[in-house]
């Protein structure tokens, strides 16, 4: 399918053929032999698919587009330091090839115009010190420039020697530069890497994954190979961002806003950090050495693609997607009723709060002001739907789950299984539960050891106490008593698999038991844990199934055995106790259907 993307590029390409003003850079005599009316567009993704229109094949020099390339080689090579110590920062307002130094320091305002691109050059392999030949040197700079682009590129040697038999201007700068100590050594041989530099051969698909390589943080999208360590890529972008477009930089950050470099080839290449790479090539040029088309069509794709890298008109991202008060939805534990009955008054004290998208710092003030400002004792953050945390929102989050501690309060996370995206895998604190259900259960614990309710979960109860007796006569209760059987249990045991014939309803009367369902990958889900009082098994019986779940032993403990074919034949036998006990058997489904009704409605699902 011809993408729609397609389309627009073309509608584009013809948008800025009628753009005809300008004129090819002849100061470079061999640049002036082009067809002035050659004009491709490309769109490279992060991900390496390219999105081309026009002339995108045709090879035309790099010229200053290199400067940005070499500035990151200069950096990685020579360091940080070093090569700050040489070229400043600084937008200068300059024409690109101004003569112009900073009166004090001496230093070049940036490496984007010709006296700080020079500089750039010479810091390449470590700089004039670091005993490397300019022929060694011109090969690293071919090799970065290659690795960007994601093939082996090459100098056009007729455009160099062009430059060079006129580069008297840049040689001006040279020496300038030398008499400031700025450049070591000959500024004759830097010059004529320089030179050599700028006319290596790139056509205007090389230049949009280029751009793209930048976009996706150093990493070409399409070899995989890393062009730029990490670390320089946001310098490398803010001098391309300030100082890019020489004099025109202003106008170009308003009326574009992503980070460029022109070349007087006809060349632009502009980003947006993260998302894509463009190149425009066109060879008449402004009065400020940008080509024409290019600083047209790069206008129109910030606009109609919203580009602009400061454009704020959406709000951050409301990073609390939902949150979950375990009073209105409790874990699968099922407890006894003194336990339930604490916990409806004072479950809201214990919340789980979702997150949702990107947690940058101001989602992650929001969710810190929500979870110390409300009523919460005890809290657990759920980060499984969060994209990214970012490493100053981890330290908030942890210093949040500190400070909570000290207030007597408590913090915990729920986490991705296989990620670790708060970095406390092998740490006790803070606790990290992998489903939301286990995070809700260890809220209401916590909550019901500071309510007073550490006692009332039990482990055994009485046969006249069990849910399933509710409204039982006496002599009903010792009826029903001769049908049941004993079956102690132990921990780990399998009670009853998925696929089962149901045979029997289970009357859990000491330990804990829980239910739960495979997953398609490998894990479970958990549908229940019950506390003795509480009845397995029955909705198979009164269904005549097979069992949906597996039901397994949590600890050791007692059950009473209800045979499926004695509770049928109360039917007829002993049809009050029959309707008594389906009753309370229905009861407790409900219960169950209701709760799992209530988690389908919620925003995440079933909200494991
Ligand atoms: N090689 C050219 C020069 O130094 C590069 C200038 C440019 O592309 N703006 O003059």
């Amino acid at each position: 399918m011809r993408s729609p993307i397609d389309d627009y590029l073309h509608g584009l390409l013809e948008r800025c053929r009628a753009q005809d003003g300008g004129a090819v850079a002849d100061y470079i005599p061999e640049l002036a032999r082009v067809d002035p009316e050659l004009t491709g567009i490309c769109l490279a993704t992060i991900d390496g698919h390219v999105y081309e229109a026009g002339d995108t094949h045709v090879p035309f020099t790099i010229q200053s587009i290199s400067k940005p390339f070499a500035y990151a080689m200069a950096l990685e090579d020579a360091g940080v330091a070093a090569v700050e110590a040489r070229i400043d920062v600084e937008p200068s307002g300059d024409a690109f090839n101004s003569i112009s130094l900073d009166p004090a320091s001496g230093r070049p305002l940036n490496p984007m115009i010709n006296a700080g691109a020079i500089t750039s050059t010479s810091l390449v392999s470590g700089g004039a010190g670091a005993g490397v030949s300019g022929e060694e040197r011109l090969g690293r700079i071919v090799a970065g420039l290659s690795r960007f682009a994601g093939r082996p590129l090459a100098v056009d040697e007729d455009v160099a020697a062009s430059e060079s038999a006129t580069g008297h201007r840049n040689r001006a700068i040279g020496w300038m530069l030398r008499s400031r100590g700025i450049l070591d050594g000959d500024p004759d041989a830097t010059l004529e890497v320089y030179f050599r530099q700028c006319a290596v051969g790139v056509d205007c698909r090389d230049l949009s994954l280029m751009a793209a390589t930048l976009a996706n943080g150093g990493v070409h999208p399409l070899t995989g190979e890393r062009a730029l360590a990490r670390e320089h890529v946001q310098q490398v972008l803010s001098v391309m961002t300030t100082c890019g477009m020489y004099d025109a930089a202003g106008n170009w950050m308003v009326r574009v806003g992503l980070p460029a470099k022109s070349g007087v080839g006809g060349g632009i290449l502009a980003l947006l950090p993260g998302q894509l790479g463009l190149a425009v090539f066109s060879p008449r040029l402004d009065a400020w050495g940008n080509s024409v088309r290019g600083v047209f069509a790069c206008g129109e794709l910030s606009r109609d693609l919203d580009l602009h890298f400061l454009r704020a008109s959406r709000p951050a991202h409301v990073a609390i997607a939902a949150r979950h008060p375990v009073d209105r939805e409790p874990s699968r534990r099922r407890r006894p009723a003194a336990e339930r009955e604490l916990l409806e008054r004072v479950g809201r004290r214990g919340i789980v709060f979702e997150l949702q998208g990107d947690v940058l710092v101001a989602s992650a003030e929001r969710i810190i002001r929500a979870v110390s400002s409300e009523p919460v004792d005890v809290a657990a953050i759920d980060l499984r739907d969060a994209e990214y945390v970012d490493p100053p929102s981890v330290r908030l989050l942890h210093a949040t789950a500190a400070r909570l501690r000290e207030q007597g309060r408590e913090l915990a996370f729920v986490e991705r299984a296989g990620r670790d995206a708060l970095g406390v895998a092998d740490a006790s604190e803070p606790l990290v539960f992998p489903d939301r259900d286990s995070a809700s259960e260890w809220i209401e614990d916590r909550l019901l050891a500071r309510h007073g309710g550490g006692g009332l979960g039990r482990a055994a109860c009485s046969l006249d106490e069990h849910r399933l007796m509710r409204e039982l006569s006496g002599e009903q209760l010792a009826q029903l008593a001769a049908l049941l059987q004993p079956r102690p249990f132990a921990a780990g045991e399998l009670i009853a698999g998925v696929g089962e014939q149901a045979t029997e309803v289970f009357l859990l009367m000491r330990g804990e038991l829980s239910t739960s369902v495979p997953l398609p990958d490998g894990g479970r889900r958990r549908l229940s844990t019950v506390t003795p009082g509480w009845t397995v098994g029955e909705m198979a019986v009164l269904g005549e199934g097979a069992r949906t779940a597996d039901t397994r032993a949590d600890t050791d403990g007692d059950l009473l055995l209800l045979a499926a074919d004695d509770f049928h034949a109360l039917a007829d036998g002993n049809p009050a106790l029959h309707a008594a006990l389906l009753r309370n058997m229905l009861t407790g489904a409900y219960e169950l259907a209701a709760q799992l009704t209530r988690e389908l409605g919620r925003p995440s699902g079933a909200g494991a």
